[in-house]
């Protein structure tokens, strides 16, 4: 028999990519043979990082994380601005892999549930939850509080800790006098 092979598909704006991402993308991985993770373009949203290095901060925490993290799954960084549905059907994917924080996060994935639906039934959406210190990190609050010079090292990798305090062009401060 072939072995099965499934694709699932986890967007995001990924500004920047953070621990409940990552534990998100490990625990997708025992999901799926091939995972795609979709960063969008999201020119709304005014993204912090551009694209570009949106996407090389996903390729560094992937590559730090290591085959034996990912279930050896195959990983693809894809940088995405068309429709969510028309995305998953290029990428010859069936799952649709998305994080859920929670409750702030329950009406907007129900209603994006039930649209993506209409549009194609075939492509299935997934919910996972990250582990519980993880649950409420937000790119929004770690931005904000590395804006402010504030430790974000329990949100993100020491390596986006860095890209966050280059931006903002601060240094981490404890809030000593
Ligand atoms: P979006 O721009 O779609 O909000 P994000 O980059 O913020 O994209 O997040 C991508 C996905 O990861 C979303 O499904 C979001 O709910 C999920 N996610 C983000 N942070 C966490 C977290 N700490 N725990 C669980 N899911 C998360």
């Amino acid at each position: 028999m072939e072995k099965p092979h499934r694709v699932g598909l986890y967007p995001g704006t990924f500004d920047p990519i953070t621990l409940g991402h990552l534990d998100i993308i490990e625990r997708a991985t025992k999901l799926v043979d091939k995972l795609v993770i979709g960063v969008a373009i999201n020119r709304d949203k005014g993204p912090l990082f551009n694209l570009e290095e949106r996407v090389a901060m996903v390729d560094a925490e992937i590559a730090a994380l290591g085959p034996d993290r990912l279930n050896h799954a195959e990983i693809v960084v894809h940088p995405f601005d068309n429709l969510l549905m028309h995305c998953a059907v290029e990428q010859g994917a069936g799952i649709i892999v998305r994080g859920l924080r929670a409750v702030s996060d329950f009406e907007y994935e129900f209603q994006m549930v039930g649209m993506n639906d209409r549009l194609n039934p075939e492509v299935e959406t997934v919910f996972l939850m990250a582990t519980d210190k993880y649950q409420f990190i937000a790119s929004k609050l770690v931005k904000e509080i590395a804006r402010l010079s504030g430790d974000v090292s329990a949100f993100v990798s020491p390596r986006v800790e860095q890209h966050l305090y280059d931006k903002y062009n601060v240094a981490p401060s404890t809030g000593a006098a």
